[in-house]
């Protein structure tokens, strides 16, 4: 790093970081073991909340009636500026933080782990914004800090109700991170930026089994395994699941890289096989990179479930689960965070890193490398390069891809989209690496550490850039006014797609720990010996 270069104040945010990595690893640490999934993130979010308040900031918890979600404010006047933590971790992916296949201990082994991780996401964010803090309190500057806790991104849960409750109003430029993967290493995003994500649960509910079938028709009355019986519950669930798989055929043409998947999230209750099922909820997702292609599908899935409800004699209630727009590009903050990450460097992983690397390799029966790691993920990738690559897979006329709810943001206030990336193992002819390696270094210190901290001193820096450059700015915000035809509620603005009044979906059967009589387990109770 050419230090001469730069300014004392971001001097200041790169060697806060610099000095405070065994802080801000420590933390990652305790995140990454919580591994708390989707709406159900208590401990995660109590730690930024404790952390953030023994730092000074102002901390609101609950925001947006999310009870895991949090917004923490440091600083007074203009420019105000926002990042945000994700800490949503993945059922399934349970390991340690080990070379080896090794879910965690004591839980059952398909319990959650950190996978991208959202972990390295939410500290990385929360380095940076400390960094520029320091920053400004060394050097008097003006301006705000605001960091939101947003949980679920996992089913692009959160953004979307602080965008529909006014949460992004007012800001002067955002900062979006997410750790690197794929084509998308240690770079910001150009143009294509993420497509749109839907999603709803169908509630089906037999209200009248005794309907069904006429009283004179029953060999036993009063004798409910010896009737025959509604369909009920489980009936609508099972046909919704396959009437879908068909119309899905039929949605829209095979481009554009759409996806729609599911989750049986009620199916029955067990226990009673002479009793008609009587709940059942089934939720769908579907991404792409348009909203009028969002609809059609809508459409499709509406359709369906009303049919099976008046097949199987159940009621049905549809509840939306998020609704999100597609990303909006700004050049001008996407070229100054990427300066800043040029000045910065890409991660690095030395020795102890490469060891794991190799471990990983050998327990695999590979043989293990000089060089365990990609290029890309120690390299830094211009982001025109970048965009090249992402337009590879795309048709022309597709300018989204991919769903992750940070694309709320960038209807809100110029947005820059950033990746830096964890230790990725060297590809091998012929094999591919099992989820486990990647969940394993993503909670190893030396393989995922570097990312976390290339991440903050760019985020730092770009902040304090934003506080002391106007005109630098005043450039984003001249852009984001271009692009949305005159800024919020401009001509090709796009306003949040949920109510202002909605409710979020928390109150569903996401899967979560439960604490019994057994104590603390995973919903799926721990296997016995
Ligand atoms: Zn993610």
């Amino acid at each position: 790093m050419k230090m001469s270069k730069i300014s004392k104040e971001k001097r200041t945010a790169i060697d806060w970081i610099s000095a405070s990595e065994k802080k801000i690893s420590d933390f990652h640490q305790l995140i990454w073991n919580y591994a708390e999934t989707a709406w159900r993130e208590y401990k995660s979010a109590k730690a930024y909340c404790d952390l953030l308040r023994q730092e000074g900031f102002e901390v609101v918890e609950g925001t947006g009636g999310m009870p895991t979600a949090f917004l923490a404010t440091w600083g007074e006047d203009r420019p105000v500026l926002g990042t945000y933590a994700e800490y949503d971790a993945v059922p399934g992916n349970s390991q340690k933080a080990v070379p080896y296949r090794a879910p965690r201990d004591g839980l059952h082994p398909w319990a959650p782990g950190h996978t991208d991780p959202h972990s390295g996401l939410g500290v990385a964010a929360l380095a940076g914004v400390l960094a520029a803090k320091e920053a400004m309190i060394k050097h008097n500057l003006k301006g705000t800090l605001k960091l939101f806790g947003e949980p679920a991104e996992k089913v692009c849960g959160s953004k979307p109700v602080h965008a529909a409750k006014g949460y992004y109003d007012g800001f002067d430029a955002f900062i979006s991170y997410h750790p690197g993967y794929s084509k998308r290493q240690n770079t910001v995003l150009w143009d294509t930026q993420c497509g749109s994500y839907w999603s709803v649960a169908f509630t089906f509910e037999c209200m009248d089994p005794e309907k069904w079938v006429g009283e004179e028709l029953l060999a036993y009355p009063g004798h409910p395994h010896a009737a025959a019986r509604c369909p009920a519950a489980i009936d609508a669930v099972c046909m919704m699941y396959t009437v879908t798989k068909y119309t899905k055929e039929a949605m829209l043409p095979h481009t554009g890289l759409w996806s729609l998947n599911e989750f049986i999230m009620i199916a029955g209750q067990c226990t009673s096989d002479n009793e008609p099922p009587r709940i059942s909820q089934i939720q769908y997702c579907w991404r792409s990179p348009t909203l009028p292609m969002q609809q059609q599908i809508c459409q499709v899935l509406e359709n369906n479930a009303k049919h099976v409800a008046e097949v199987t004699k159940c009621r049905l209630s549809t509840r939306w689960i998020t609704k999100t727009r597609v990303g909006l590009t700004n050049h001008a903050i996407a070229e100054i965070t990427y300066k800043n990450l040029e000045l910065v460097g890409p991660p690095k992983y030395g020795e102890e890193a490469k060891k794991v690397g190799r471990q990983i390799q050998k327990n695999l029966s590979l043989e293990p490398m000089e060089e365990p790691f990609t290029e890309a993920c120690q390299t830094l990738k211009p982001p025109k390069r970048t965009e090249a690559e992402i337009r590879k897979g795309l048709p022309s006329w597709q300018l989204n891809f991919t769903s992750d709810d940070y694309v709320e943001y960038t209807w809100h206030a110029p947005t820059v989209r950033l990746y830096t990336s964890m230790a990725e193992l060297k590809p091998v002819p012929g094999f591919a690496y099992p989820a486990w390696t990647w969940n394993a270094m993503s909670g190893i210190r030396s393989t995922v550490d570097p990312m976390i901290f290339t991440a903050g001193k760019t985020i730092g820096a770009t902040l304090v850039d934003l506080l002391t450059q106007p005109e630098k700015l005043k450039k984003v915000k001249t852009e984001f006014n271009e692009r949305t035809g005159g800024g919020i509620g401009g001509s090709k603005w796009v306003a949040p797609l949920l109510p202002s009044n909605f409710k979020p979906p928390v109150d569903l059967r996401w899967p979560e720990y439960v604490t019994t009589v057994r104590g603390e387990e995973w919903w799926i109770p721990t296997p016995m010996e």
